[in-house]
């Protein structure tokens, strides 16, 4: 088991296919620049595999989540989710993409065992998601939630990132949106863990104020199941003459942050397990995987690496510095 020296145990693993995409969100990315990983270091399907098997047999991972970067962008995408859901116990698998060729992979990723699927879409209207994601792709986006639902990936769940004075705007049009068609829609706090120096915590939009904006137009009551571990705070909202009810969520990372339930860990693309997403130490897993380490190494290096997991992000308090990976290349 992955257990840390808070208590917690780490069930999700978040696993991160790749650090490259075909988007370049303000808020996760650079505009250019960004150096990416060398091929040669990034885990091969069989490595990303084998840590699975892993995690799942050995550590107690019950969830896993495909992430990155752009997971589609992995060509064998489809092969690690049938070896995921191969094993036994069968996780739970989940995917976070930004619905990009979505569209043509869907069905196949249904067939290999997939379970859920987040998209993520901060705008419909085509400038703006333009402005956030500085690629003109929101129809291509659209089409890949579509397909999606249509393969029966139910709930599809939407995320989005607000960001001040660009997209506040569309708060209501995204949640008509997904109310109007079943989707559940997940607001979550912009972290700092974007481009250097370019985040600011006076400047972000609170869960309180995406709060605010839903609740002049809609009716929230706070939904009845307990939070649990999982990070969103879940609204119910009544249907009225306009839309049918639904659920939405709002991720307050930053200004209600939820370390103390935390059960993730994670590995990024070139194999490194993280135990936070603001970890500022990684241990190495590639090398021990290709040095020709047991699984009884790859398992105590990783169990070793979460007794050290940090009591709490710490965004709010004093000293706190952004880790040196932008969220493209932890994996989100
Ligand atoms: N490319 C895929 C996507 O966009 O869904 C998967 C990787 S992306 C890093 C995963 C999620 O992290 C997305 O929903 C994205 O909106 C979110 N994200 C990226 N940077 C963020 C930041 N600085 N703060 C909060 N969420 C962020
Ligand atoms: Fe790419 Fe996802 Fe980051 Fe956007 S949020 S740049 S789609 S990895």
């Amino acid at each position: 088991m992955l257990m840390d020296g808070y208590g917690r145990t780490a069930r999700d693993l978040r696993v991160s296919l790749t650090d490259r995409c075909n988007l370049r969100c303000t808020y996760c990315m650079p505009a250019e620049g960004l150096v990416w990983q060398p091929v040669e270091e990034t885990l091969t399907d069989d490595e990303m595999a084998r840590v699975i098997r892993i995690a799942v047999e050995r550590l107690g991972i019950t969830k896993i989540r495909f992430t990155g970067g752009e997971p589609l962008l992995r060509g064998g995408l489809e092969g690690i989710v049938a070896a995921a859901a191969a094993l036994t116990p069968r996780p739970e698998l989940a995917l976070t993409t930004n619905g990009l060729g979505l569209d043509k992979r869907v069905e196949a990723l249904a067939a290999a065992g997939l379970d859920r699927v987040n998209v993520s879409l901060d705008s419909l209207d085509p400038q703006r998601y333009a402005q956030l994601a500085r690629r003109d792709r929101l129809a291509d986006v659209l089409t890949g939630i579509e397909a999606a639902d249509r393969v029966g990936l139910r709930p599809v769940k939407v995320n989005s990132v607000i960001m001040r004075g660009i997209n506040e705007i569309d708060i209501v049009p995204l949640a008509r949106f997904c109310l109007e068609r079943g989707y559940e829609l997940r607001f979550i706090e912009q972290m700092p863990l974007g481009p250097k120096g370019e985040w600011d915590r006076d400047g972000m939009v609170t869960a309180v104020e995406i709060l605010g904006a839903l609740r002049e137009r809609f009716k929230l009551s706070p939904a009845e199941e307990a939070r649990g571990a999982a990070p969103a705070q879940l609204w119910d909202v009544a249907a009225d003459d306009a839309q049918p009810g639904g659920r939405i969520g709002v991720i307050a990372s930053v200004t209600h942050p939820f370390c103390g339930d935390c059960d993730r860990t994670r590995i990024t693309a070139d194999g490194q397990v993280r135990t936070c997403l603001f970890s500022r130490t990684e241990t190495d897993i590639r090398s021990i995987l290709r040095g020709g380490g047991t699984d009884d190494d790859v398992v105590a290096a990783w169990t070793g690496a979460h007794r050290g997991k940090p009591r709490a992000h710490g965004i709010d308090e004093d000293g706190f510095v952004q880790p040196e990976r932008t969220m493209s290349a932890i994996g989100g």
